[in-house]
């Protein structure tokens, strides 16, 4: 594939933080649309029947998203993430997927999927140039898939995830939402996949985001006793860290497993000192934190004629004021403040 290239901008120009932290990954979020409603990710406005999704025009454009990425590879972007919404139900998202790789400096283009369209879509995301695939599946019970996720189509994904491995994808991770009393007592056999198969099973700790968020102290389970209840089914052996594994702890479960299991941490282990993210939102704002509310209107610089420079500065704009930290457990302790955003808008 031809790639396009991009010049470098001065060094005053690159995403680098009041913290030294360099901004290297950048998550877009597609669209908030998705073809699921899962329980923690459905606002109380849509459980209602309230017309709350944005408007296609409110959505940043493909063109908008790959001049906003152009500018931001020049500033130092090497990965995008893909997320959303569902990604795969925006129309002719392979095309965008095309057009991204061929930016020269993007080395790296992943996708963050429910699965449900991935039977379909596998093989032209693989050849596409989609370099690393995720999966969300929070159980592995077809009719409890249907009470989180609100459609009975666990067998789509798990077709999906079959099909993902068979293209090429290797290892696919798999994002397990763990909460108490919702799907805790399928802890084992999700890490059991992982003995066989080539996935790499992500423990997410679940987080108090939205107002249509089930969070509470007691479907909270953290990693620490993820591991803990682990500790029953064999030796989980550390594996050695790799830059794909992000912000996961990575074990196997014994030397004769395939896969791995991972553990994300966000609440009890936070990994906000060596956070290198920046969110542009499906509504064209940039946010630095995912559980800070606070957002550069990137959308309107577009629209009002913004040329490079102006992206590059809102960019910039967004940079500095990364928090230091979410800060959440203080937040949540002095005025039971969560973050208000929503998850699809945003992007998880
Ligand atoms: N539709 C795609 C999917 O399902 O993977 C991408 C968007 S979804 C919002 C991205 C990820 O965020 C999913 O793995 C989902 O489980 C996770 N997620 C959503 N709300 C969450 C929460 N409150 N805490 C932790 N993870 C959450």
């Amino acid at each position: 594939m031809n790639k396009e290239i991009a010049s470098s901008l001065p060094s005053e120009n690159k995403l680098i933080d009041m913290f030294s932290r360099s901004i290297s990954y950048l998550r877009l979020s597609l669209t908030d649309r998705c073809n699921l409603r899962c329980m923690y990710c459905v606002t109380e406005e849509e459980g209602k029947g309230g017309p709350v999704k944005l408007r296609h025009d409110d959505l940043l454009t493909y063109e908008e998203l790959l001049r906003v990425v152009r500018v931001a590879v020049r500033m130092g972007i090497t990965k995008v993430r893909l997320t959303g919404g569902e990604p795969l139900v925006r129309r002719n998202v392979l095309g965008f997927i095309r057009d991204l790789n061929a930016i020269e400096q993007l080395t790296d283009v992943r996708l963050t999927t429910n699965g449900v369209l991935l039977n379909k879509y596998a093989q032209e995301l693989f050849s596409a140039g989609v370099s690393k695939i995720n999966v969300s599946l929070d159980t592995l019970r077809p009719e409890r898939f249907a009470s989180i996720t609100g459609v009975d189509c666990f067998n789509d994904v798990w077709q999906g995830l079959h099909k993902a491995l068979e293209v090429g994808f290797n290892p696919v991770k798999v994002n397990v939402v763990a909460m108490r009393h919702i799907n805790d007592d399928e802890i084992s056999d999700f890490v059991h996949l992982s003995k066989t198969m080539p996935l790499q099973i992500r423990f997410i700790e679940f987080m108090p985001i939205g107002d249509s968020s089930r969070w509470n102290d007691e479907t909270f389970i953290s990693s620490d006793e993820i591991k803990q209840r682990l500790e029953a089914h064999g030796e989980l052996i550390p594996m050695e860290r790799l830059q794909a594994d992000g912000p996961a702890q990575v074990y196997r479960l014994g030397e004769d497993s395939v896969g791995s299991i991972g553990f994300i941490s966000p609440m009890s282990h936070h990994f906000c000192d060596q956070c290198n993210r920046l969110r542009l939102t499906s509504a064209g704002g940039l946010r630095s934190c995912l559980l800070h509310d606070d957002e550069v209107d990137l959308r309107s610089v577009l629209r009002q004629g913004g040329g490079d420079e102006e992206i590059c500065k809102a960019l910039l704009d967004a940079i500095r004021n990364k928090p230091k930290g979410h800060q959440l457990e203080e937040r949540l302790k002095n005025s039971g403040n969560n973050c208000h955003g929503q998850m699809s808008r945003i992007g998880g």
